[in-house]
């Protein structure tokens, strides 16, 4: 079994000092352990040298991320930060197509599609996130959704670029909702995620491909979902702005590392 990796997603949320704060708390809980399993914790834009200030210090235990990218390269985009900004402050994952991205700010999948090869070309790697609505999983449509969202971007990747992706499965349906997909939902997506990868790929890429679940995941529900064989680890918004639920939710993937 690989380690996990846990990502926090920090949303519009935090002032600067509450910012800081809650990194250094999540690196004095992380001082404690002697951890396989890989923790991201990507603030708000504004704070990436913050971020990876302490993301650089030789004792960290953690790497820098953040949430968006523009999907260009450099020019008159007012606004926008380009992702060799990014590679220069060194922020090393970054997460595209949340869906508060697509639904609020018309991501698509084919813009998606730019910003994961914008940060591949700058060597970030990119957290591209899919899901369904509740909706579309009552319609029994959740499948096709997921295998359109992975067609229309992953699937243009090189093999080279898909070594260097990440995929996130979120429902929407469970994102800051309380309401957590049940382990067997999130499995059985992420092995049909997974199969998608194998087509596509073959074997070796979909086996080594780290697949996460995202979704009001938390310190309770956290084990039960890593246990399960195709979750890779999580992409956690609210409860990583409170460290010791996130701490508690990275040692769930210790957990589920040291128990297998
Ligand atoms: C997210 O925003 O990616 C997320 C999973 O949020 P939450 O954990 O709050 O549901």
């Amino acid at each position: 079994m690989k380690p996990k990796i846990v990502i926090g997603n920090w949303k519009m949320n935090k002032s600067f000092d509450e910012a800081e704060d809650l990194i250094c708390q999540i690196e004095d809980k992380l001082d404690e352990y002697n951890l396989e399993t890989e923790v991201v914790l990507c603030p708000p834009m504004i704070y990436a040298e913050l971020v990876t200030d302490h993301a650089n210090d030789e004792n960290s235990h953690f790497y820098a991320g953040m949430q968006n990218v523009s999907e260009f390269e450099n020019g008159a985009y007012t606004g926008e930060v380009s992702a060799k900004m990014l590679a220069d402050m060194d922020v090393a994952f970054c997460i595209v197509g949340h869906s508060e991205r697509r639904k609020y700010f018309g991501e698509t999948n084919a813009i998606v599609l730019n910003k994961m090869l914008r940060l591949l070309e700058n060597d970030i790697v990119p957290v591209m996130c899919c899901g369904e609505s509740l909706e579309e999983r009552k319609s029994e449509n959740h499948f096709n959704v997921v295998q359109k969202q992975i067609e229309e971007s992953i699937y243009n990747l090189t093999p080279e670029q898909m070594e260097r992706t990440m995929i996130a499965y979120e429902p929407i349906w469970a994102i800051g909702t309380g309401e957590t997909a049940t382990p067997a939902q999130a499995e059985e997506m992420l092995a049909f995620i997974r199969s998608l990868i194998e087509k596509k790929f073959g074997t070796e890429m979909a086996v080594n491909t780290y697949i996460l679940y995202g979704g009001s995941c938390n310190a309770k529900n956290a084990l039960e979902l890593f246990s399960q064989q195709n979750v890779d680890g999580g992409l956690i918004g609210g409860a990583s702005l409170k460290p010791d639920d996130f701490v508690k939710i990275i040692e769930a993937g210790e957990t589920v590392l040291h128990e297998n």
